[in-house]
């Protein structure tokens, strides 16, 4: 059976992206049809200074969403990273197959390096270091394919390189796992900044729906979304990316009969309907809500019972675990200790 692995960082709140590039297409598909494993990737929000009760309030908010989403512990496993040891073992190991300068060359790395840089801070080499961990996350789990958004999938290039270059240093131990996307939504923009990506470890602000943003909310940071001085609704991501991306989420949001689905629609063909920003950007607004609506529900009572989450939580580590111990004690072997 196919067997499928990603994660969700608790970096922040989860975000309007977050879910419709990946966390609902795990529900709708992934965990339907293969043998899957959904991580709360916490030793990733280390990366970057942190605040010990936040990671720990964030993760255990990440895990409740993504249950309330739809993923369903009798269907596929859920578990937080830092439960199962083997990932940080493995990660060593990929540490001494991966080199300086394949991970100096990482798209995020650059930008998130330079950043700090250009504010004074100092990095941590873990920032660097971050997709390593990251494919230990993977491959531990002898992935057969990695369902990402679209800012992911150079580190599952790395992921696949890094496994192949150990195969064949030290004989088969790892499959080599591929990246796999959604249709539309794979990279959902911020409202007010729609070149840069929406994400949750970005400053809360006006462009970013998060998850658990009440309707109103969810309604102004829509409505006031920063588009273009011209009126034509047309699909075009490179000169009119506000309106771009309100096409996509709301491709991404409806479905073929109005049902809210995995198979949104062709956002080119939606930009034919609209003759005017405001009527796009309040069907938008309301797509997005009632696409929130069921999980923000489920979100509520799952908050109340926090003990059944945990559960979850031990139960999908203990299984990780038996998945991950025998192919990482088999990479230790074939390394040679
Ligand atoms: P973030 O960048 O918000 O911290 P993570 O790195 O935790 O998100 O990624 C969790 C999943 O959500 C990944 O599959 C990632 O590709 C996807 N994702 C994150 N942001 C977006 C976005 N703006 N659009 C589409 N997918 C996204």
């Amino acid at each position: 059976m196919t067997r499928i692995f990603s994660g969700i960082k608790p970096t922040g709140h989860l975000t309007l992206g977050n879910y419709l590039g990946a966390l609902r297409r795990w529900v709708d598909v992934d965990q339907r049809r293969a043998d899957a494993l959904f991580s709360v990737v916490d030793l990733h929000a280390l990366t970057v200074e942190h605040d010990p009760a936040r990671v720990r309030r964030l993760s255990r908010q990440a895990a409740t969403l993504m249950l309330a989403a739809g993923l369903d512990p009798a269907l596929c496993t859920v578990f937080v990273q830092s439960h199962v040891d083997e990932h940080t073992r493995l990660s060593y190991l990929l540490e001494c197959t991966a080199t300086d300068g394949e991970l100096r060359r990482m798209i995020q790395y650059k930008e998130k390096s330079a950043r700090a840089r250009a504010a004074g801070e100092s990095l941590r080499f873990s920032l660097l270091s971050y997709p390593v961990l990251m494919a230990a996350d993977i491959l531990a789990y002898g992935t057969d394919e990695v369902p990402v958004g679209e800012d992911q999938t150079q580190h599952v290039e790395l992921t696949r390189d890094l496994a192949v270059r150990f195969n064949q240093r030290y004989g088969h131990t790892f499959a080599v796992p591929r990246a796999t996307r959604p249709a539309v939504a794979a990279r959902v923009m911020d409202l007010q900044d729609p070149t840069s990506k929406m994400g949750k470890s970005h400053e809360p602000g006006a462009g970013i729906v998060y998850l658990l943003d009440d309707a109103d909310v969810v309604r102004k940071k829509i409505m006031r979304a920063v588009t273009d001085s011209g009126r034509e609704v047309e699909y075009d991501r490179e000169t009119k990316p506000g309106i771009a991306n309100l096409l996509e989420i709301l491709a991404a949001c409806t479905g073929p009969s109005g049902q809210v689905g995995p198979d949104g629609l062709d956002p080119r063909e939606l930009a034919g309907g609209y003759d005017s920003y405001g009527a796009l950007k309040k069907d938008t607004a309301e797509a997005v809500i009632e696409t929130l609506r069921p999980l923000r529900e489920r979100h509520a009572v799952l908050a109340s019972d926090i003990g059944a989450v945990d559960q979850v939580l031990r139960d999908g580590a203990e299984r990780a675990r038996g998945l991950a111990r025998p192919v990482v004690d088999a990479a230790y072997r074939a390394v040679g200790l």
